[in-house]
């Protein structure tokens, strides 16, 4: 028989401390570094570095929200591996926290000519904020 196309992609999200997914999914959105790529079952191979971001699966046609930070993504026709830093699902994220390190990260971005001031850490803190604050606001939606 000839190979037939998964009609799903069975999916893993883990960091370094925990599995936080492992599901079976219709449809995956990753934070590429190049911009967002939108999976689908029968994808073709591919390896992408994330950037901070939301990335948005849907199981059983809901849709779930997390927000990841930096990491890779290996896509196979029917398996979608995400290894990132942090990831955290849009229930489990702490917005108060989320809302003071966007504000920590966009004071010390404005002092950017502050040589002690590593400006690329702040954006790194900056975009994980906001990631964080953009997939907790879509809880319920
Ligand atoms: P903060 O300055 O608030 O620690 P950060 O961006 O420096 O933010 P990370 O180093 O990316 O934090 O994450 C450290 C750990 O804390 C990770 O396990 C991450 O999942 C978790 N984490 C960070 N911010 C939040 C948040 N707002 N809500 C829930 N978990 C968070």
């Amino acid at each position: 028989m000839a190979d037939s196309l998964p009609t799903q992609i069975q999916l893993e999200i883990v960091t370094p401390d925990r599995q936080v997914v492992h599901d079976a999914v219709s449809a995956v959105t990753i934070p590429g570094k190049n911009g967002y790529l939108g999976i689908l079952p029968g994808h073709a191979p591919l390896l992408s570095e994330l950037k901070a971001g939301e990335l948005v699966y849907t199981c059983e046609a809901v849709k779930h929200h997390l927000a990841v930070s930096w990491g890779f993504a290996e896509v196979l026709p029917g398996r979608v591996i995400i290894l990132a830093q942090t990831a955290e699902r849009a229930e489990e994220i702490d917005c108060t926290r989320a809302e003071h390190a966007l504000e920590r990260a966009q004071e010390r971005l404005k002092q950017v000519s502050d040589p002690t001031i590593d400006a690329e850490r702040a954006r790194e803190a900056y975009e994980r904020a906001r990631a964080r604050l953009q997939a907790a606001r879509r809880t319920g939606g």
